[in-house]
């Protein structure tokens, strides 16, 4: 079988809309296309027929009430609402207080969790960031350690979007309940592609978008829990009060239907999807790694999700690898930071050096790619590498034996 060129491989990017998730779109464009919020006629109702048929199908995907789902326009804004809408709401004040609170997140978290963090610092939180060692793995124990007792908020992504290392969320949100102290994650590379069941992951606050997972572009979810404890936030934005109030403004029905049978999708075909892929990052890993050498898989070895991979390679620039393999879509970097060429913060927080954190890929599988696709990557990127590599005085040196890194370079 032959490939067809471009070949996709950065799907934790984006993922391409499921032709089914576009089927049950259809409809709410045109013939259904009411106001959910119009209470009084039927274009209304059957609208709000198929926003609510969306969150039961959200819902039932993490293990959750439909009365918990928030759609919202993105991970984003998700985490927006969760972050700092918990921290104004749970803010502490009065006499004896010094700040306004505590918050836990991780240095590896996404930018749409550290910049609201950072905007709460300067308005007069303290947060920590914790550093995780080279495996990328937040835990239990290093959440335990930075805990206060004015702690009000931890907040830490469930899989990581650049390498797919998989932190302990469940385990964290257990010690998290037993003190008392409101857990938010954001799984947005992780829902759809793995189990969730907030009640058994002690999860008080979930983020995802939809465009991850096979459904449209610009629609995605906050979980809020509503008992043990119930969540309470302060709104961002103001207006009609849609969403119980945490997030007003006229729903985005075809987007909402949409996420709502990717999820259903996603339930009904995960664990095959994930068995198929993670073969076939096996077999991508195994062909580039037997074929070349000083190559580095970054993040732990087996706590990582199925479909992505993220491989340092020493001697070769990251971009000029991209440039090299052009008919093959992949990242260096995540999207969101890969119009600089600064080397990925997440590489570089977990004590990847400079130098294998400027040469790194992130590839990433997805529904449709097949072993064959797979098979004409890996073949493209080795022979890229080595050519590249032909070009490198340093490569030719390492190869002599000698140790670059003891090297005094003169300046000049
Ligand atoms: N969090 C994580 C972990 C992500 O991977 C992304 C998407 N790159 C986001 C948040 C933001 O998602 P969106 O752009 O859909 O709001």
């Amino acid at each position: 079988m032959s490939v067809k060129l471009p070949i996709y491989l950065d799907h934790a990017a984006t993922t391409p809309c499921d032709p089914r998730v576009v089927e049950a779109m259809l409809p709410y464009f045109t013939e259904i296309f009411g106001n959910p919020g119009s209470r009084n006629h039927q274009f209304g109702w059957r609208a709000e027929e198929g926003v609510d048929a969306a969150r039961r199908q959200v819902a039932d995907l993490i293990g959750a009430d439909h009365k918990e789902i928030i759609f919202t326009s993105g991970a984003t804004e998700a985490n927006n609402i969760a972050i700092r809408g918990a921290a104004n709401m749970y803010a502490k004040s009065g006499p004896g207080t010094t700040g306004r609170g505590h918050i836990i997140t991780s240095t590896i978290e996404h930018k749409a969790v550290l910049d609201p963090c950072k905007r709460l610092q300067k308005e007069g939180f303290d947060v920590t960031f914790i550093e995780p060692p080279k495996d990328g793995i937040v835990t239990r124990a290093m959440i335990e350690g930075a805990m206060r007792p004015d702690t009000i908020l931890v907040s830490i992504m469930w899989a990581n979007n650049e390498m797919g290392t998989i932190n302990e969320v469940p385990q964290i949100g257990a010690l998290c309940h037993e003190k008392g102290v409101l857990f938010h994650t954001d799984a947005t590379q992780w829902v759809g592609k793995m189990p969730t069941d907030v009640e058994k992951d002690n999860i008080d606050l979930l983020s995802f978008s939809g465009h991850k997972i096979y459904g449209p572009k610009g629609v995605g979810v906050l979980y809020v829990r509503r008992r043990k404890p119930r969540v309470r936030l302060q709104a961002l934005v103001d207006g009609g009060g849609q969403e119980r109030g945490f997030r007003s403004g006229t729903l985005n029905v075809t987007g909402i239907v949409g996420l709502g049978k990717a999820c259903e999708i996603a339930r009904a075909e995960m664990d095959k999807d994930g068995e198929r892929l993670l073969a076939l990052r096996k077999q991508l890993e195994q062909a580039i790694t037997s074929q070349l050498d000083v190559v580095q898989i970054n993040g732990h070895a087996e706590k990582r999700l199925p479909h992505m991979t993220n491989i340092s390679f020493g001697f070769v620039e990251g971009e000029s690898l991209m440039m090299a393999t052009k008919e093959i879509a992949m990242s260096s970097g995540s999207a969101c930071t890969s119009a600089s060429l600064e080397p990925s913060y997440v590489l570089k927080g977990i004590g990847v050096g400079d130098d294998l954190a400027h040469s790194s890929l992130r590839i990433s599988l997805g529904r449709w790619t097949t072993s064959e696709d797979v098979e004409y990557a890996a073949q493209a990127i080795v022979r890229a590498v080595k050519k590249l590599r032909e070009l490198s005085p340093l490569y030719d040196m390492h190869q002599e034996g000698i140790d670059i890194s003891k090297i005094e370079w003169q300046a000049h």
